[in-house]
């Protein structure tokens, strides 16, 4: 069979539209299937339309405390339609950003469904089109970057209903702003809608069936974190496990085991957010024999998954489910198909949470070093001792700097303030370059920035602060 395209990749979020594009820049003929939108869960229902959400919550709570900068306002308010409306217009503006990529790139964008059948030199995909009928392509390669979607679990009623239960879509555009809403889950998502509402003025109240909030953050974060929410009025229930949730007379009604002992909560409405999940089902996987681990596909250094010309990028391919994971794999995976030689997918991956504050890090938690048995040095520094966080009003919080006591290499960092997701880059670049104690000091920071707090986190790990 004559080859259709060099490239066909299924799924065009974050991974799949990035492989798509390196993929033509190496001068493959490269074809992209979608069922849905262009931009995938990213651009659409996550990471974007979220941060702008949040842009307007921060907006609206700092209007609250104009007084303390000198300034004065008439009673805020807010139209949330309209705040509604802006997220939704900022997801379309990027997925209208997409489709300009595509084109630009001469890349194929076939609207449909994809499954894939037995074929050589890859499976072949059979596009079942939006439009009507079907097109069955052979190419040289094909890369899975179908996502992942909200975890579900039935038994228990932790499954979204389109009107009171919500996972993350059906909390992004509601019609009104809820009085009181209760989150299941204290990782970002849960954490990032409970900021929001909150913001807006929701009573929220998060649920956690671990002993702490974000718990993959380091410790110290993690109980920052909970304070700083809890100033600002969300309440928190850990070491809590959601039994039932089911819809009440007007709400929604919450059962938990807490310390042995069940106990109700009630509110208006739920957002269940305990996890993802891959979407790995009627691809025709199992007919390939490609092995799947708990809802993932399982692949090799190169994303390769385990057949011959097939390959699984992002979400799909397992933890951590992060876009920029996603975009970076994909780089990785078509420079291997095109016979480059990319460097290894060992890089450190930040991860952040667009709470306020923010939550950043990279790296190993000071528990984690630990617990894979080194030595270590640790380094923290309070946004409070920092000039430029003073004169802005954000002395919430810290940066936390963990370092192998015998090579000092940075084994990891941890923040959480405002802005820290925007300076979490220079530790993971650090990190990269497996930057030790001394290139880190060596480093100017300019001044005044927060960034400076990075640099006197490092200084304290070696007893050299100089600001507190
Ligand atoms: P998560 O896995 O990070 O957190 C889910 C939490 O739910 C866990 O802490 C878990 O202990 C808790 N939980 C599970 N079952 C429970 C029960 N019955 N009762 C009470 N608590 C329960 O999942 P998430 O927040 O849904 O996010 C999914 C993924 O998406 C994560 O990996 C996250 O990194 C990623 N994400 C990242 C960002 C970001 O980078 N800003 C934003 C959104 C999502």
């Amino acid at each position: 069979m004559a080859l259709d395209f060099d490239l066909i990749v299924i799924g065009a979020g974050p991974g799949g539209y990035t492989a798509a594009i390196r993929a033509a820049q190496l001068g493959m003929k490269t074809a992209i299937v979608e069922r849905e939108a262009l931009g995938g869960i990213c651009l659409n229902w996550g990471c974007i339309p979220t941060k702008a959400l949040l842009k307007s919550g921060d907006i609206y709570e700092q209007l609250g405390h104009v007084a303390d900068y000198g300034l004065s306002t008439e009673k805020p308010a807010f139209d949330f339609d309209k705040v509604i409306g802006r997220s939704r217009a900022v997801a379309k503006q990027l997925n209208g950003g997409v489709g300009y990529l595509m084109k630009k790139h001469k890349i194929e964008v076939l609207d449909g469904t994809a499954t894939l059948e037995k074929g050589d030199p890859a499976p072949k995909v059979v596009v079942t089109l939006k439009a009507g009928g079907s097109r069955t392509l052979q190419s040289k390669a094909v890369i899975v970057a179908t996502g992942a979607r909200a975890r579900v679990i039935p038994a228990i009623g932790l499954v979204g209903d389109g009107d009171r239960i919500w996972t993350y879509r059906e909390a992004m555009t509601p019609k009104a702003c809820p009085k009181s809403l209760l989150v299941i889950g204290s990782g970002a998502i849960g954490l990032e809608f409970a900021s929001f509402y909150r913001a807006l003025g929701s009573a929220v109240t998060v649920i956690e069936a671990l002993d702490r909030i974000l718990p993959v953050e380091d410790e110290e974060v993690s109980a920052a974190a909970r304070k700083a929410l809890e100033k600002r009025g969300i309440k928190f229930r850990t070491s809590a496990k959601v039994t039932k949730l089911s819809k009440s007379k007007d709400g929604v009604s919450l059962q938990l085991e807490a310390g042995g002992k069940a106990e109700t909560l009630e509110g208006e409405r739920a957002i269940v957010a305990v996890g993802i999940e891959g979407n790995v089902e009627n691809l025709g996987l199992e007919g390939l024999g490609v092995k799947i681990d708990r809802g993932h596909i399982v692949t090799d250094a190169h994303a390769g998954a385990g057949v011959k010309g097939l390959y699984a990028i992002g979400d799909v391919a397992g933890p951590p489910w992060l876009a920029h994971k996603a975009s970076h794999e994909a780089v990785h995976c078509v420079e291997h198909i095109a016979g480059k030689d990319p460097a290894p997918l060992t890089a450190p991956i930040p991860g952040c949470t667009y709470t306020n504050p923010q939550v950043a890090s990279v790296g190993l938690t000071e528990a984690q070093a630990k617990a894979n048995g080194r030595e270590i040095k640790v380094g923290r520094f309070p946004f409070r001792a920092n000039g430029r966080a003073i004169a802005a009003g954000e002395t919430e919080g810290f940066v936390k700097t963990v370092f192998d006591a015998k090579t000092g290499q940075l084994l990891g960092a941890h923040m959480i303030g405002a802005e820290v997701t925007e300076m979490i880059q220079g530790f993971a670049l650090a990190m990269t370059l497996e930057a030790t104690e001394a290139e880190i000091m060596a480093t100017v920071f300019p001044h005044p920035t927060m960034s400076e707090a990075m640099h006197e986190a490092s200084l304290d790990a070696y007893g050299m602060v100089l600001n507190t």
